[in-house]
């Protein structure tokens, strides 16, 4: 008795996964995160954040940090609901809510607490929730949370989809339709048109957790809703700072009662300490960076269509994407994993991706050229995807 390690599991749940190739090598930056980085003390080309328009390093937003920091200290003192609404919190979700042309819009410390704090609450008993199969992680998690009935539907089969409306038709409280606007691991886009049609035939509410269209799709990076010309027509909105914004934070827009009944609902805003005033600040100046420039997001579609088309011409099969997310589509875990390997030492930084973030036998490299990045970095890294490619065989 007492003698076993009760957490000996840490341990061995770990070797497990490195015998499968499923483990997460972590890699350290040291310096910002910019098209040249130092990674793991060597100065490499990263192709792999989620930096798109090279917003995270830049002048403006550090000057908003410092200024925050300066005028309203290092923490906001509270959660958001007590005394940790500062006029700064309430200034961008003005701003969001102007940049998506939504009427109110609530900002949440991350993406994953926007999701999950304002899923647990749209459904519960009595209502059904329709996904994705391909949807994020924290789609997920959000909708665990609540005790309504769920259904998923094969990625982008609005067939299938409208198959389940008809089924579920008087059957439930509310229906709520969920989707990514554009697939992380995939890059392709929602048929939101569709949705979007079959959510007013039948009633349904629509929820688009658009974290890789913002500031990629759409009038000056609006994301995937505008787009499609759909706004005023999706219910829901839901974002990230942690994407093309370059900083952190997450948000739902909507109509003018969104705001204020997400914030008397969500457990993720009224229970966390809200962002410290420096974050907030930051994310202000990249919506009025994108607003006064919203040439950056033409940048990264020009560096987008170059880099594509010289890695489908090496022959490299890069999927499905319709965004700057770029996959190399590898198979096995340990070939993603052997070449994300061999271009480090090449002095590329990409990421491998494999189950459970992606189905088995998917595994990939997921790429992505940025704003920030040009064609001499670009031509550079491009090189040794082929010498890699050749050495394992892929190509
Ligand atoms: C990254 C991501 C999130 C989480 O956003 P964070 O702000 O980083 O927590 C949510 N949904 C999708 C589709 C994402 O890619």
């Amino acid at each position: 008795m007492g003698e076993a390690d009760p957490t000996a599991f840490f341990k061995t749940d770990v070797d497990d996964l490195k015998t499968k190739n499923l483990d997460w090598k972590i890699r350290e930056l040291q310096g910002p995160s910019t098209p040249r980085a130092i990674v793991d003390g060597r100065e490499v080309i990263v192709l792999c954040s989620n930096n798109y328009l090279g917003l995270s390093n830049h002048s403006r937003l550090k000057k908003a940090a410092i200024a925050a920091v300066k005028k309203y200290g290092a923490g906001s003192g509270s959660v958001r609901a007590i005394a940790g609404t500062m006029d700064l919190h309430n200034n961008l979700e003005k701003k969001i809510a102007e940049f998506k042309h939504c009427e109110s819009s609530l900002y949440f410390q991350t993406g994953f607490a926007a999701n999950a704090g304002v899923l647990a609450q749209l459904a519960g008993e009595g209502d059904l929730i329709i996904s994705d199969e391909l949807n994020h992680g924290s789609i997920i998690d959000g909708v665990r949370l609540t005790k309504a009935e769920r259904k998923v539907y094969t990625h982008k089969n609005t067939a299938e989809l409208k198959k389940l409306l008809e089924e579920a038709h008087g059957k439930y409280r509310r229906i709520l339709i969920i989707t990514d606007g554009v697939f992380s691991m995939d890059g392709d886009i929602a048929p939101l048109p569709e949705i979007s049609k079959l959510a007013k035939q039948f009633n349904a509410i629509t929820y688009v957790d658009d974290a890789h269209g913002e500031g990629v799709l759409g009038e000056g990076g609006r994301g995937a809703v505008n787009h499609f010309g759909l706004e005023g027509k999706i219910d829901i909105e839901m974002g990230t700072f942690s994407k093309a914004f370059g900083v952190v934070g997450g948000y739902v827009a909507g109509n003018k009662y969104l705001r204020e009944w997400a914030l008397n609902k969500s457990r993720s805003w009224l229970l966390s300490g809200s962002a410290p005033p420096a974050v907030v600040a930051a994310c202000i100046a990249a919506i009025e960076l994108l607003q006064e420039k919203p040439q950056i997001v033409k940048k990264l579609w020009r560096n987008t269509r170059y880099y594509k088309k010289a890695l489908k011409k090496l022959g490299f099969d890069i999927g499905v994407s319709e965004t700057p997310i770029t996959p190399l589509m590898l198979g096995e875990s340990k070939t993603a994993q052997d070449f994300a390997a061999e271009l480090l030492k090449e002095g590329v930084f990409t990421i491998p991706i494999f189950f459970p973030m992606v189905a088995q036998g998917k595994a990939r490299i997921r790429t992505m050229p940025t704003a920030a990045h040009n064609k001499e970095i670009l031509d550079e890294a491009i090189s040794k995807f082929e010498k890699v490619g050749k050495r394992l065989g892929v190509i």
